[in-house]
């Protein structure tokens, strides 16, 4: 089996705006994995805020993973991917999602049929109004129209003002993602404060290290709170249950499709909500997710709709409802204007 690797770079159609951070671009490593004419694809998109760069990644690269010339046994591989990746959980997923997309292309069938999972996906996705310029508000509503859910980047000293804005526009329901941006003080005025406005959810209200705020904030709100800088991998469940209603389960963070499904699992035995979120990153990684997607009740796969350059074709969106490809494996192809930039 044959490795290869290049970065790409995503560049994002309006700057990509969080309460701590804003980018114009993201950079990914795009992982290859080649044997007996099929070939898979994985991209990881490393996330500052777990402490995952791309040198990191690149250098492990650099070093050569050697591979078997003749892959029969996939649980051989995920060792060997195991040792070389250490603890950087995006590019861990990124080398999974390639094996098993040559795996299930090898095989015939759609990695969700892998899973026995449903190719229909029932739950519509949001899509992101990043923290940005307030007077591009309306433009960017005008943009999402396709959409049946916003989710709107809080966290911010005009918090009040950029939803009061979008309620004129628009009365579609809205997710708050405060990227720990809040204070309990905060947290608790803002739940009060949203709860008449047609607020589905609120995710990650306080920073990670606040967890223990979370049981008193609970108490206050009527609106669900989903933990996401909280819940990086399933053992990380367990405490969340006093002051969470659900789990952001993105692939990136995690680690992979495997720790993807023991996080379903495990949130399940604690009556916990799931959704599924991503990074921005390309259709290979919001694909690869996509095949997962019939167990969340939530779902946030937009991230490829964030840029202006993505190379593949993959999970589309109809009527505000993603939808798989139907052909073996991610089921991805390349876009023609990318034919000479990528192996496939
Ligand atoms: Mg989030």
């Amino acid at each position: 089996m044959r490795l290869s690797y290049t970065t790409y770079r995503l560049k994002c159609i309006h700057p990509f705006g969080i309460s701590r951070s804003s980018y114009d671009y993201y950079d990914r490593v795009f992982i290859y994995l080649e044997q007996d004419g099929f070939i898979g694809r994985g991209e990881a998109a490393p996330s500052e805020r777990y402490n995952e760069s791309i040198p990191q990644i690149l250098e492990i690269l650099k070093s050569h993973i050697t591979l078997p010339k003749n892959v029969t046994n996939i649980d051989e591989i995920i060792e060997i991917f195991d040792r070389h990746t250490i603890n950087i959980k995006s590019f861990r997923s990124a080398c999974l999602n390639a094996l098993f997309d040559w795996w299930t292309q090898q095989n015939n069938i759609p990695l969700h049929e892998y899973y026995n999972y449903s190719s229909t996906i029932s739950q519509p996705t949001s899509f992101t109004i990043a923290i940005g310029n307030i007077n591009e508000l309306e433009k960017k509503i005008e943009e999402a129209k396709e959409y049946k859910i916003l989710k709107v980047k809080l966290g911010t000293s005009q918090d009040k003002e950029i939803i009061s804005i979008i309620r004129k526009y628009t009365d579609k329901p809205i997710r708050v993602d405060a990227n720990e941006g809040w204070d309990l003080e905060t947290a608790i005025k803002m739940t009060e404060w949203l709860s008449d406005k047609n607020i589905e959810l609120i995710e990650q209200p306080l920073p990670a290290d606040d967890i223990g705020k979370m049981g008193e904030l609970k108490n206050h709100s009527s609106l669900p709170l989903i933990a996401d800088e909280n819940c990086r991998t399933a053992i990380d469940i367990e405490k969340l249950v006093k002051g969470f209603d659900g789990i952001n389960i993105k692939l990136a963070k995690c680690g992979g499709v495997d720790e993807a499904l023991r996080m379903i699992e495990t949130a399940k035995q604690y009556n916990l909500k799931v959704m599924f979120g991503c990074m921005v990153e390309s259709s290979i990684g919001i694909t690869a997710l996509g095949q997962l997607a019939s167990q969340a009740e939530y779902l946030d796969l937009d991230g490829n709709l964030m840029i202006k350059n993505d190379p593949y074709n993959g999970l589309r969106i109809v009527n505000g409802f993603p939808v798989l490809p139907e052909d073996k494996g991610l089921g991805l192809s390349l876009k023609y204007d990318y034919q000479n930039e990528f192996p496939e």
